[in-house]
């Protein structure tokens, strides 16, 4: 698909781009590679101070990124203004803490000398990212790895060129190098040759497991290093003795937030019987006080999804699950305005055999399950292809902790949201991907964690229990 602004909430063609020429790509990477050479040798208090300004930047023209974030891909304007500040977060903390994470770190080992492990750089990452969070989902992969010294090519959605372009110059405006985050809008052949560069030493995606079994195919055959962050169906785990309160707080939140197109949404609701009936009235009460509209207007609470393919998609996975004999609980109706709007659905009666119960509904569609024991609401939340994020309410935060630990996700939140923050490592397990942003561990995705060992001589008396060659046999004596 070519790059294209499309306004989702009224079809509006705003703009279009042509794909990157085969020159674009070679400077990118030229540019990238030259930048690594010298970040090698740049203290990283300076790359800390250049994403500082990032951050400051960031938050100078935050109106103007919301805006063209929300005539990208539709969110509502509010939630696009809460996406500049937690990028300009991201980039603030990465920038206080980038340095003391990739420290040197000293080994206690028996071998002759002091051993340590020095994180580096290795070279450009490639980073191809989705449209759902068109800034965060950028900043997740650009403050690490600016910190640590690896220059970055991004490939943006074909639906979001606008916030791309948009972040690249907030980048390179903040004082960051040529190279440092390169925008090109690269087909997937471009992708793949980038890829197959042995300037490229990284690779990381977040996207579908289509987009990611293509990405990781050719990092693999390869051998680049690459962090997955794909789909999800995250359980939300009502326990018989959870607030109710709090749980109707959350749940419809935790389902529409960024109408339904969040990687962490709570996709499969997993109540206990004696609260599972209250559970659905209020989700429907909910759902139904929603008010569709223009997303640049305060007063709209429901936006249109992304673009026309996704909605098509959504509801044909609906019918499909409908027709596998699922209930309506609530919605599924059209909405009737020009855009791509789907109306809040509540889908109950799934069983094995449906689709829906494998599938992950990318949109605001929330699919309700009735249980009758905590194992039982385990079991369910874990016979699942995919392994990002949960969440569950429990009348003792403890217990819910000792429930989370039995979920094979990569996140379980007890009696909370969902929320994403730098600090906290990002990612899944199964068909979710592999490999963790943010944090600590999201900092060391792409560095050479390299050895050094010194000794001021060798210590022949150590010779590593016979791990090295012995002298060699003295030469015959010719008389
Ligand atoms: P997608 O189709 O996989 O697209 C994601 C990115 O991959 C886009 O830039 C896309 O480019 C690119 N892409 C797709 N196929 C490619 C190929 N063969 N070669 C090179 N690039 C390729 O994903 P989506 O459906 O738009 O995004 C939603 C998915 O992302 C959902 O499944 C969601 O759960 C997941 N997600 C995961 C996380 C996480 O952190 N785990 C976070 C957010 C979203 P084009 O736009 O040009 O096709």
């Amino acid at each position: 698909m070519a790059y294209a602004t499309i306004n989702p909430y009224n079809n509006e063609v705003v703009k279009e781009y042509p794909y990157a020429t085969e020159e674009e790509l070679q400077a990118a990477l030229a540019t990238g590679h030259a930048l690594y050479k010298k970040n090698r040798k740049q203290p990283i208090a300076e790359r800390a101070k250049i994403l500082h300004n990032v951050a400051a930047k960031l938050r100078e023209h935050s109106d103007e990124l919301a805006r063209a974030c929300t005539i990208d891909m539709g969110k509502l304007l509010r939630e696009s203004e809460g996406e500049v500040e937690l990028v300009a977060i991201i980039a603030d903390w990465f920038a206080d803490h980038g340095e003391e994470i990739i420290a040197p770190e000293k080994v206690d080992t028996i071998a002759t000398g002091q051993a340590e492990i020095r994180h580096s750089a290795t070279g450009i990452v490639m980073m191809v990212e989705p449209w759902n969070f068109p800034y965060y989902q950028i900043m997740r992969v650009f403050a690490p790895n600016f910190i640590v010294g690896n220059p970055m090519i991004l490939k943006h959605a074909a639906n979001t060129p606008a916030s791309a372009q948009m972040f690249a110059d907030v980048v390179k405006e903040a004082g960051a190098p040529d190279g440092a985050l390169t925008n090109l809008f690269l087909s997937y052949d471009q992708v793949t040759e980038a890829i197959e560069d042995p300037r490229v030493q990284g690779v990381a995606l977040t996207g579908s497991e289509r987009g990611g079994t293509a990405v990781a195919g050719a990092a693999g055959k390869n051998l680049k290093k690459n962090t997955m962050e794909l789909g999800g169906m995250d359980p939300f785990i009502v326990l018989g003795d959870a607030n109710m309160d709090d749980v109707n707080n959350i749940a419809w939140r935790a389902r529409l937030y960024n109408t339904g197109q969040v990687c962490t949404s709570s996709k499969r609701f997993i109540v206990m019987d004696n609260v599972y009936d209250q559970f659905v009235d209020a989700l429907k009460d909910k759902f139904s006080k929603v008010v569709p509209g223009d997303p640049l207007d305060p007063g709209t609470s429901l936006a249109p999804m992304n673009k026309a393919s996704a909605k098509a998609k959504l509801q044909k996975q609906v019918d499909a699950a409908v027709e596998a004999g699922a209930t309506v609980a609530y919605g599924n109706k059209p909405i009737d305005l020009p855009g791509q709007f789907f109306m809040p659905t509540i889908l109950t009666d799934i069983d094995k055999n449906n689709p829906a119960y494998s599938q992950e509904l990318f949109g605001p569609v929330a699919c309700v399950y009735k249980v009758h024991s905590e194992e039982e609401a385990i079991d369910l939340a874990n016979d699942n292809p995919y392994g990002l994020g949960g969440i569950v309410f429990s009348g003792n935060a403890d217990h819910g902790a000792e429930v989370a630990a039995q979920i094979e996700t990569g996140m379980v939140f007890v009696n909370n949201f969902m929320s994403t923050l730098p600090e906290l490592p990002f990612g899944g397990v199964k068909l979710s991907g592999y490999g963790r942003e943010m944090s600590h561990i999201g900092e060391m995705a792409f560095t050479n964690d390299q050895l050094i060992v010194k000794a001021d001589k060798p210590n022949m008396d150590n010779l590593a229990g016979g791990l090295v060659a012995t002298d060699p046999a003295p030469e015959p004596q010719h008389s």
